[in-house]
């Protein structure tokens, strides 16, 4: 028996949308059909891939999340100046040029940053919050520092993961005995009873998963220093592709993820941002990105706004990150009280409602 071919289908491709001002609503304004299967592939391949098909493989979930939010952006901005960064978006599509902030420019970035920067100002304990900030506009990366440095700073960042900098302030100085002053050779050379000890020891941190990721990567970073003459060296020589970087220490070190990566480049003067939670909740209520999601992903996407915030701003990547850091969490205790706090953001006395969704969503319930 002949089977018989399954009857073409044309698909819809919309090739143009319009926007109801006042009620936001989005809805297909012009709907084409190929009129034969291969018209059809040949407008997947190209010119059908340029409009709401194409916005959807362009935006990806922003463009959901854009549309659920329209209205949102019409009140906020007025038509005209909604109309005018809309069309600017469209002719940025066609271009197949990378979708702006969700229409933030560079003033409003910058403006969003002195907001906060000042509000955490007035907050501030003592002088910590402009200390911190001073500190990290003056630390640079130098090649030249010991391994025992790069080393301590690993230990470090991997011991306050998931932990307040609190529990750990006390605990320092035996860390640093424990691990040898950070002789990053003498770690290398710790055998399974140096670990046993280690969790014995009731100065430390009793987690298995991050003291044997210590101890192992003592080994790799100086095999590391080995072949280069330093771990400065090696870091000298892959720091300006920062991506490619940040995927090598992951495959190269135990314990390292996407974010606490990070914080290592930080924290070691290559400057950075940690997407933590704190950052990205205040950038996703502030509409600068689509989602709180801890995926790679979005953390690429808090990297790509906090590095147009800091080229608006002239700041650095590592003050952008402490400034929505203290505004979502207290930085721990720089700062009298969280503004932006998952539970209970205090949105009364935040300078950045005109730009917050979550708060103009929760009034308009
Ligand atoms: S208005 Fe409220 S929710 Fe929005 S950023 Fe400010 S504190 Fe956070």
């Amino acid at each position: 028996m002949v089977k018989k071919k399954p009857k073409w289908k044309p698909k819809k491709f919309v090739i143009g949308v319009t926007i109801d001002m006042k009620t936001g609503k989005v809805t297909p304004s012009k709907v084409i059909q190929a009129k034969t299967p291969e018209e059809e592939k040949e407008w997947e391949r190209g010119f059908a891939e340029r409009w709401v098909d194409s916005m959807k493989i362009l935006w990806g979930d922003k463009f959901d999340w854009f549309v659920r939010n329209v209205k949102y952006f019409i009140d906020k901005y007025g038509e005209e100046e909604f109309s005018r960064r809309w069309n600017k978006a469209m002719k940025e599509l066609e271009r197949k040029e990378p979708v702006p902030s969700n229409f933030m420019d560079k003033k409003e970035l910058k403006e969003i940053f002195e907001l906060m920067f000042e509000k955490l100002k007035s907050i501030s304990i003592d002088d910590n919050f402009i200390d911190d900030i001073s500190k990290r506009r003056k630390t640079t990366f130098d090649k030249n520092r010991p391994d025992s440095f790069f080393y301590q700073q690993l230990v470090g960042t991997i011991h306050v993961s998931g932990y307040r900098v609190s529990i750990l302030r006390n605990r320092w100085d035996d860390i640093k005995k424990a691990f040898s002053n950070y002789d990053v050779y003498k770690v290398s050379r710790y055998t399974d009873r140096d670990f046993k000890k280690m969790m014995q020891n009731p100065k430390l941190i009793k987690n298995e998963r991050k003291l044997r990721a210590c101890i192992e990567n003592a080994k790799i970073m100086k095999d590391i220093s080995e072949k280069y003459g330093s771990f400065g060296e090696y870091l000298e020589r892959n720091k300006t592709n920062l991506k490619k970087l940040k995927e090598d220490l992951i495959k190269k070190f135990h314990y390292l993820g996407n974010v606490l990566v990070l914080e290592y480049l930080k924290e070691i003067g290559i400057d950075s941002i940690k997407p933590d939670v704190h950052v990205v909740r205040v950038m996703y209520r502030l509409c600068l990105i689509d989602s709180e999601k801890m995926s790679p992903e979005n953390i690429d996407k808090v990297i790509e706004v906090a590095s147009k915030m800091s080229q608006s701003t002239k700041e650095k990547l590592s003050v952008i990150d402490a400034i929505f850091w203290m505004y979502g969490g207290s930085g721990d205790n720089h700062v009298k009280k969280a503004m932006c706090s998952k539970n209970k953001p205090l949105c009364r006395e935040c300078p950045l409602m005109e730009y917050c969704i979550f708060h103009s969503k929760k009034n308009s319930e």
